[in-house]
């Protein structure tokens, strides 16, 4: 469907577009130091933010929500600028999935990746598809028989977790959160073990055009109050009968122990095979895993983004890791932005676009 926009492009005028939020100002900035024009889709309220930033901005289109991105004449508007979509984090969340993956523009990634995000056990099953350890899964209604954390769908940076011993707490948890809309149904939750260890989340970048999988980054999210929790002595905690919760407010740089680093590529290159095979052409660009660390160095992974993650945004001037591919300030929003470079450059555009 993108491929018969793309006939109609002007590939010296190639305009790179995102939604402003997220990491959409890395995006841009990449965009720019690469020489591409920039599209920033704008709600309203966000519009004298992003104007602070004009000198990274070539147009505006503006919204009253971000849900009027696929009306036709956004779409038209998009292509006569012969526009790429870079999808982030919060595209799909923000958009809506019908919208997300059927909109007549070309994005550079997988589209196809974006409904398998959307459903929690398809993702899991993706990962375990790869071979990359996870933490094990459990049903609703079915016997629990340790410390699990309850998830609900969609990108919300954790809001309405929860974590529980027993299934008559997993079910208790889940009927208030029904109660208070953030969950239709029972089943749309996952329950995964708890991992005991230290969170690690690893962003990688896939090249087509290189055909090679680089590791451009890691972090920590600092997640409120789990993170807080730890500045409390634990009697209070035990005493106020405090509930740790994992909303996300910002990220933290991560080195890892570079003994570390052959696994976390392995795992990188593993997740790339699997989306070839399960979801031609597969991988394409920016995605992150995040991880336990355990104390015996075993590395499990609980979640996947196949989308650029805010933990980027640390990386604005490259990280420990780009420098060591790129000798040059590569922050994964300028590695897009090459990427489409090199793409255009070699004619073989199709290649990281769906
Ligand atoms: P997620 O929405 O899957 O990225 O999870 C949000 C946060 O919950 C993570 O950043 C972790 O702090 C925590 N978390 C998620 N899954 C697990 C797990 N299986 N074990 C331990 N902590 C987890």
């Amino acid at each position: 469907m993108s491929k018969e926009a793309l006939e109609k492009y002007d590939f010296n005028a190639i305009s790179i577009a995102t939604l402003a939020s997220h990491s959409s100002l890395q995006i841009f900035r990449g965009a720019k130091q690469e020489g591409f024009r920039t599209v920033a889709i704008v709600v309203e309220n966000r519009l004298w933010f992003y104007k602070q930033f004009k000198h990274l901005i070539d147009y505006f289109i503006v919204l009253r929500s971000w849900r009027e991105l696929c009306r036709r004449d956004v779409v038209e508007e998009l292509k006569k600028l012969s526009a790429v979509i870079v999808p982030h984090g919060s595209y799909v969340e923000y958009v809506g999935l019908e919208c997300a993956e059927s909109i007549e523009v070309p994005i550079f990634g997988l589209r196809k990746l974006f409904r398998v995000e959307a459903d929690q056990w398809a993702k899991m099953k993706l990962l375990q598809e790869a071979g990359i350890p996870t933490p094990r899964l459990y049903k609703v209604g079915e016997e629990i028989d340790r410390l699990v954390i309850v998830k609900l769908p969609g990108a919300k940076g954790g809001r309405g977790y929860f974590l529980a011993k027993n299934s008559k707490e997993v079910l208790e948890g889940l009927r208030k959160r029904v109660e208070e809309g953030l969950l239709n149904s029972l089943e749309e939750a996952m329950i995964q073990e708890y991992l005991f260890g230290v969170p690690a989340y690893y962003h990688y970048f896939y090249s087509p055009v290189l055909d090679r999988v680089e590791m451009l980054g890691a972090d920590i999210r600092y997640e409120t109050n789990i993170d807080g929790l730890k500045r409390l002595p634990p009697k209070f905690s035990i005493e106020l009968d405090l509930e740790p919760t994992f909303v996300v407010v910002g990220n933290i740089p991560l080195v890892l122990r570079e003994s570390l680093l052959p696994k976390v590529l392995e795992y990188g290159v593993r997740f790339v095979e699997a989306t070839k095979r399960m979801l031609p052409p597969g991988a394409i660009g920016p995605f992150c895993l995040e991880s336990i660390i355990g104390e015996d160095m075993e590395i499990r992974v609980f979640e996947f983004s196949g989308r650029i993650v805010a933990g980027t945004n640390i990386y604005v001037n490259g990280s420990p890791y780009s420098y060591l591919y790129w000798d040059e300030p590569m922050s994964t929003g300028r590695r897009i932005a090459r990427e489409l470079k090199m793409a255009i450059e070699k004619g073989v555009l199709e290649k990281v676009v769906t």
